[in-house]
């Protein structure tokens, strides 16, 4: 045979092997093995590895010497080089087969704990839950979905679960993992060719945590592999826990997955209410070592309240402060520096009837007495309250606001607004009690 046949003979065994082979196996062991040296009676073949080898040896080497009529698969004729491993080191060497599971991607930060959990009304459910889900994994609610704004603690409650399960169930295998770490994990091990060690990790887990579900949108090739690992852990009762900016009806995920994370509990954490943000401000606050009285805290509650994290920006910010200048704080000092933090309700249609409304509520009293001419003390006071509220809030003339309190002269208006501007700087309930009547205006 001459060279030309020679290759020719190789080309058109490679194309019969091809035929006899998948796609993959054709990538995996074939395509990878080069001809070093090929002569009538001698084929030197360089292979990647051993296994490369092993795999032509069981499955050419008698097809190969029917191309090759020289060849007698009796004669070590055919000689494979292993190719060598290139000198440069490789960023990561392998390792044992005990590490390369994956360990704890998101590892649990020890302050989220269910202790540290301010619970109130926006909270109280879904800590419940988490509680029940962290006592009983697997056997209450699975999966358990927590979703909600930004801040409010979504993360803290998962990883809550995640120490309680740790603690009190010692033996089971816990993984918590943003969902982008589980994205990463399994891209990792695809180009790696080890994704059946992946799953077999992640479906002898006993508790699932994964942050931030809302990723996997627009990760369609992932989908699936976070559906069949959610479907096989479910299928053993091994608890999953995950949370969304989103409730799953609202995330662009397939049906499939959507129906899966709505099959066990679905449950919001929302904006904490102003009891609770005071508690939280003071307990954030005496971790680290700053003590807030409770109308300071009240103060700081009432200007930020979009979220938690907000929040604890507000306290490192005291912090820094009061360590520097060392004096006890008081409230004009507090709102100079958190002047860029505070937040300003939104001033949208404050009407006269929303007003009374407001202040009946609180001072307990009709509106219609308000509007009425009763002079008892209560009364009295709930209508001087809402003519201050009306003149500071509402963009009109005098006159007409006056009208609507059932037909008052602007005068009298006028003189209920110095009196209470006069009294709030001395009388501290008059003070909260305006506070309130302001936030359920804009609250209703
Ligand atoms: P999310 O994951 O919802 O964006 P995080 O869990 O990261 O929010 O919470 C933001 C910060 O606010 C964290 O430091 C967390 O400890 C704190 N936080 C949120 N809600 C509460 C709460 N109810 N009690 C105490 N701290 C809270
Ligand atoms: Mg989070």
């Amino acid at each position: 045979m001459t060279v030309i046949d020679l290759q020719d003979a190789w080309t058109q065994f490679l194309d019969y092997a091809k035929k006899r082979s998948s796609k993959a196996e054709y990538q995996n062991w074939l395509s990878p093995i080069r001809v070093v040296e090929l002569t009538p009676t001698e084929i030197v073949l360089e292979v990647p590895n051993i296994f490369v080898r092993e795999y032509f040896l069981d499955n050419y080497e008698e097809d190969l010497t029917s191309f090759f009529p020289g060849l007698t698969s009796n004669k070590p004729a055919l000689t494979f080089i292993i190719k060598e491993e290139k000198k440069t080191p490789k960023p990561q060497a392998p390792l044992p087969p005990k590490q390369q599971a994956p360990a704890f991607k998101a590892a649990l930060n020890p302050l989220y704990t269910f202790e540290n959990f301010i619970e109130g009304p926006s909270n109280q459910f879904i800590k419940s839950a988490a509680l029940g889900v962290a006592n009983h994994p697997g056997k209450s609610y699975n999966p358990l979905f927590i979703h909600g704004g930004v801040g409010l603690g979504k993360t803290h409650l998962l990883h809550a679960i995640g120490y309680s399960v740790m603690k009190h169930h010692k033996k089971m295998r816990v993984q918590c993992i943003t969902t982008e770490a589980f994205i990463n994990d399994l891209v990792d091990h695809l180009k790696s060719k080890s994704v059946d060690k992946y799953k077999r990790f992640y479906r002898n887990l006993d508790l699932l945590l994964v942050d931030d579900i809302q990723f996997l949108q627009n990760r369609l090739n992932f989908e699936d592999e976070f559906c069949n690992t959610f479907e096989a852990l479910i299928h053993q009762n091994k608890q999953i826990v995950i949370t969304s900016d989103k409730p799953p009806a609202q995330l662009k995920l397939s049906e499939r997955i959507v129906a899966r994370m709505e099959w066990g509990l679905v449950a919001n954490v929302g904006i904490p209410d102003l009891e609770t943000r005071v508690a939280i401000i003071q307990h954030k606050a005496d971790a680290k070592g700053l003590h807030i009285s409770d109308p300071i805290a009240f103060f700081i509650a009432e200007h930020i309240f979009g979220n938690v994290r907000q929040i604890e920006g507000a306290i490192n910010r005291l912090i820094a402060y009061t360590k520097l200048m060392q004096i006890p704080l008081n409230e004009s000092m507090v709102e100079k520096i958190l002047a860029e933090l505070f937040q300003e309700t939104p001033h949208e249609k404050v009407s006269v009837e929303s007003i009374l409304k407001s202040v009946a509520s609180i001072f307990e009293v009709r509106v219609s007495d308000i509007k009425g001419d009763s002079r008892t003390k209560q009364i009295a006071l709930a209508r001087q309250v809402a003519m201050y509220l009306a003149k500071e809030l509402i963009d009109e003339s005098l006159m007409k606001i006056a009208a609507s309190f059932g037909g008052k002269t602007h005068s009298t208006l006028l003189h209920a607004w110095k009196k209470i501007c006069n009294d709030l700087p001395k009388n501290e309930t008059l003070k909260r009690q305006i506070q309130m009547a302001k936030r359920n205006l804009h609250q209703s």
